[in-house]
Parts: C-alpha cells; structure tokens; sequence
C-alpha cells in the first residue's frame, strides 16, 4: 500500500518555522507526515536546508513526498480546496471528530512552532486537540495521522527505494535494492526476474516491510533445502528461489484469503512467467480445490499445487510464522482448530511426498 492510496489525502502546513532554530523539528515534521502517509508538507518560510534534507531521504527510502517552503499561509487556508484542520491544545478531542473526518475529501493539517495567530482558529473547520496540554507539533501529527488511517504507516511502502529497513528483534535489518525501480525494468511475456529484480517488483507494489522478511525468509528456506537435496532431482533452482521471494507478492493489497488470487494476477499484469503466477496462485493452505475455493468467495478455480517447485513453496510457506521457522505441527494445529482438516490433511500429504522424493526431512531444516 502506498500514501497515495490513502483516503482522504492529507497535506500539512507547518507554520512559525523560523530556520535558524526549528530546524531539527521542521524536518522531523516533514519526515513523521511522510512516514505516516500524508503527501506533502508546506512551509511558511523558504529553507534550502530543509528541501537538501528531505529531497535525500526520498531518494533513499523512495515514494513521492511534495515540500513547498515560503508559502503564505493565509493564501494555502483560504484557497485550499477541502477541510482544513488545526492541531492545538486549545481544541476539541479528535475522537469527536475522527468519523467525520475520515470522509472528507481532502485535507490541510495546520501544526504550529510558537504562538499560532488567532485568524488560524476562525478559518479552520476543525480546532483538534491530542490532549488538553501542551506537548509538540510532531507528537500531534503522528498522533493524528496514526488515527485518520487506521494505524496504517506498517503497511507503507516507497516505491523506488534504494533501501528498505525489515522489522529485526535486535539489530539492524537493511536490504539495499539494486535493480533499477520497476518502472524502468523490462517487462516482457515470460520474464523471470532475477532475485534482485524481484526484491525490486515486491518494493515498487507496495508490498509491507514485515512481508517482504517473511517472503526473503522463504527464499532462505528454500537455499537450505537446495543445499541439502541430492543433484540428481530434477529442481528448477531460480523458479524455487524467485518464487519463494513472490509467493505473497498479493500481499501488497491484501492479506486475506484472496491475496493468492491477488499475486497471481499481478505478476501476469507485469508479464512475469506463467509459472511463477501459478505459484502465488496456488500456496494457500496446502492447495484449495475447486470446492473451497468457491466456498471461499474465490474465482472458481482449482488451485492445488502441481509442480514440484509449487509444492515446496507451499510447505515452507505453512513452516514460516512470520519469519521464523515452525514444526508443520504449528500448521496443523491452527487449521484443525479452524475446522479445516482438509487442509492438515493436504499439508500432511504434501511433506510426506517431499520428504521422500527429496530424501530431506523438513524437522532438520528447522534449526
Ligand atoms: N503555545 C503555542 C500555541 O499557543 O499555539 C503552541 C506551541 S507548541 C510547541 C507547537 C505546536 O504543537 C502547536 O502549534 C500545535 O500544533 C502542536 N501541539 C502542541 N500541543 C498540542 C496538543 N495538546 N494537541 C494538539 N496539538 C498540539
């Protein structure tokens, strides 16, 4: 999901920058409304600084992110062609309004640095307050942003990055990007991305940093496999690997049962190889018939898993909470809880058939 999915779109004025000293909590202002969704920030008064500063943070962590400084802020309030909304102590709670808000088609959010000039208070359409004391225009703004959209800023993604940051326990967990952004890539019917092109296309569709570590995860599963299995089984070794790298490629709009279906048809759109859209198409649960699927809401399709590449996907998929490895028992589990033996038993049926014509056991591979 990227910021210009978000409704309503927001813009924020950040008024009483004075260069000198706000610059540090000017740009932070900048930085948080970018990370949070909102597409732009204007700023009363011109800094060089500033737009040096932002304009490096976009060319490494990607997306589109608009800064206008020297703006007049009387001329964007009156002129601004949907709800303008000041962020102040002095205001109503944005639980009052948060509804209503939501379905504006557009809006300006006003924080300020010292005091904010009366006229502000008259001309906004909403006086909105995160607590009745006094704290900063940045605390304000997350707080604000965080609740117009759901607490959606996990599930942002920059398209043109040149480095993602992945959730990590401890540490830092930095991937750089190095195939060029995807608008530029060649899209030809049946393209098998590289490993770094298809970092690259899980980026640039806006799929979620916590989902591009589950799906680099399952790549690493899979290299573990490889290392383990007999040369004389007949793998395609790039389709396993890239394919584990797209599996949840759907996941960039959707993380329900669908987003198999989602994936499929996305890496079609892009002119990815037929047999890595199958791949996307056919890991949910261990496979869905016909019957499920329709049960499901899905396009009535069999989606079971055929190839052997397709296969091994699915298993380790059903072996990854996240992005740590689990016994197949974990699986199991959760889906006789839910009432899906069927799916157990599939998944059952699956690892015994691996398990023999690999000659692997997948415990081992736990670690
Ligand atoms: N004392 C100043 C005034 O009277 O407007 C506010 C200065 S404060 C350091 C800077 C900005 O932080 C404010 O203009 C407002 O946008 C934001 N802010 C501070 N506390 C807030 C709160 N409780 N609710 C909403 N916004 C707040």
């Amino acid at each position: 999901m990227f910021p210009e999915d978000l409704k309503p779109p927001v813009w924020v004025l950040r008024m009483g920058h004075r260069p000198g000293r706000d610059k540090r909590v000017t740009t932070h202002v900048a930085l948080l409304a970018r990370s949070f969704g909102a597409r732009g920030v204007l700023v009363d008064r011109r800094d060089e600084r500033l737009h040096q500063t932002v304009e490096e943070v976009v060319k490494r962590f990607g997306g589109n992110f608009a800064l206008r400084s020297g703006v007049s802020p009387k001329r964007e309030v009156e002129n601004f062609p949907g709800a303008v909304v000041h962020l102040t102590m002095y205001g109503e709670p944005l639980r009052w309004h948060v509804k209503e808000l939501k379905g504006e088609e557009r809006l300006l959010v006003v924080v300020g640095a010292e005091k904010v000039p009366g006229w502000v208070y008259q001309k906004a359409d909403y006086n909105i307050s995160i607590s009745q004391q006094p704290h900063s225009e940045i605390s304000s703004l997350a707080v604000f942003l965080h609740e117009l959209y759901g607490g959606v800023e996990e599930e942002l993604s920059f398209p043109g990055a040149r480095e993602v940051i992945l959730p990590a326990k401890k540490g830092k967990k930095v991937i750089s990007l190095e195939a060029p952004p995807l608008s530029e890539l060649k899209k030809e019917e049946g393209w098998i991305p590289d490993e770094k092109e298809a970092l690259r296309i899980l980026v640039d569709v806006g799929t979620p940093p916590a989902v591009i570590s589950h799906c680099l995860a399952a790549m690493e599963f899979s290299k573990d496999l490889l290392a383990r299995v007999s040369k004389n089984v007949k793998i395609d070794e790039r389709l396993l690997l890239v394919g584990s790298l797209l599996h949840d490629v759907g996941r960039s709009r959707s993380h329900g049962i669908d987003h198999g279906v989602i994936g499929g048809e996305l890496l079609r759109g892009l002119g990815v190889d037929e047999r890595l859209a199958k791949v996307a198409e056919r890991h949910i649960g261990a496979g869905l018939d016909e019957e499920d699927a329709s049960r499901l809401g899905l396009p009535p399709k069999r989606y079971v898993p055929e190839t052997l590449e397709e296969k091994i996907i699915t298993h380790i998929d059903n072996m990854l909470a996240d992005s740590e490895r689990v016994p197949l028992s974990t699986f199991l589990e959760r889906m006789r809880k839910r009432g899906l033996e069927k799916v157990a038993r599939r998944a059952l049926d699956i690892q015994m058939e691996l398990e023999t014509l690999l000659d692997i056991k997948f415990d081992e591979l736990i670690g």
